[in-house]
């Protein structure tokens, strides 16, 4: 067992966590990493060893793209051995795609990677950026017998330790901004930490943890609903570069059953697009052919996204493009869980 305190790195990636007000627009924007630590000297409290470091131009989430997902997997690859657990600072409006694919492109992790952040700036009187920030350094440090507790990808909010790619955020008003709809919660902080050990991913513990640096994002989500009209799925089909659709469907899995769609749909697999389906229902699973209305009746190569949630879906499916998963077996890679992301 070792004999020294865990080491934590945290990473500032931007978000309102570390925002201060510009008094003279009234707007909120991003301010020096160095003053974080200041306005948190209970961070000294904590039984590890924290070091620190910034993106160099911290960003609100809203301006996240997959190069910063590469950026952030190569800052955790170089640091990798060197620490225990690493606490990720990152914007909430966003925060369950950059956690999602993070948790795509580190393969048999074996160490704690914790998103975390706030609905209010640090600064604020009110602020739940404290308690965020410090429990999901705890969670990061927490041991036994010598071995990381959590060895997966999580996002902590409001008292809640969830496995990244299940969440969703659900609220820009409440403090409780994340919920996790199809597993339940890895850890609940209360006066201690409960941990939900049956709950909790292990990697095979005989590989070797691996970093992937490759997304292809010529990907598009579309949300059903009532009304889509033929010509504008028309343009969608003839876009020039599009790999791979996400639908969200209605209900289990469900879509309009009209012939032009129908027609539609099977112009984009022929064309060799990939279609991932996926419901827009907040919680289940896709239930292929179940009904009539059922989107996988229209073509056998529809791929069943069960319960993801369209986060996970999406980084999967640039995560597996990016990683140049031939069109032939993509379907039975795509539909194999790989991150405890779905059932
Ligand atoms: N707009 C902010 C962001 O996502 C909101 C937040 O930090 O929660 O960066």
């Amino acid at each position: 067992m070792k004999d020294t305190k865990p080491s934590i790195l945290l990473i500032y990636t931007g978000g309102t966590i570390g925002m201060v007000k510009d008094y003279d627009s009234g707007a909120l924007k991003a301010f020096d990493f160095s003053n974080l630590e200041k306005q948190i000297p209970e961070l000294k409290q904590i039984d590890c060893q924290i070091s620190s470091l910034s993106f160099d131009y911290p960003i609100d989430s809203s301006n996240i793209t997959p190069d910063h997902w590469i950026a952030l997997v190569e800052l955790i690859e170089k640091n990798y051995h060197s620490y225990d657990g690493f606490v990720v600072l990152h914007g909430s409006d966003t925060m369950s795609y950059t956690a999602s694919a993070i948790s795509f492109m580190i393969d048999h992790l074996h160490k704690p990677i914790i998103f975390t952040g706030s609905q209010l700036p640090i600064g604020d009187l009110r602020t739940d950026a404290k308690e965020n920030l410090i429990t999901a350094i705890e969670i990061a440090a927490l041991q036994e017998d010598g071995e990381a507790v959590v060895q997966e990808v999580g996002l902590y909010f409001e008292y809640k330790l969830y496995r990244a790619n299940r969440t969703t955020k659900i609220s820009a008003a409440h403090f409780n901004a994340f919920t996790s709809p199809n597993y339940p919660a890895l850890i609940e902080s209360g006066v201690s930490l409960e941990v939900n050990n049956a709950a909790l991913y292990r990697a095979d513990k005989t590989k070797a943890t691996e970093f992937s640096k490759c997304i292809d994002s010529s990907v598009l989500i579309l949300k059903l609903f009532p009304g889509l009209s033929e010509p504008i799925l028309r343009s969608i089909v003839q876009t020039k570069g599009l790999k791979g659709i996400i639908v969200e469907s209605f209900g289990s899995g469900n879509a309009p059953m009209f012939d032009w769609f129908k027609k539609l749909i099977d112009e984009l697999v022929e064309q060799g697009v990939l279609i991932v389906n996926i419901t827009q229902c907040f919680g289940g699973s896709v239930l292929p052919s179940h009904y009539e209305t059922s989107l996988a009746r229209i073509n056998k190569q529809i791929i069943n996204g069960k319960d993801l949630t369209t986060e996970a879906a999406l980084a999967k499916m640039m995560l597996l493009l990016g990683n140049k998963t031939p069109y032939s077996t993509y379907k039975e890679s795509f539909e194999k869980e790989i991150r405890g992301e779905m059932k």
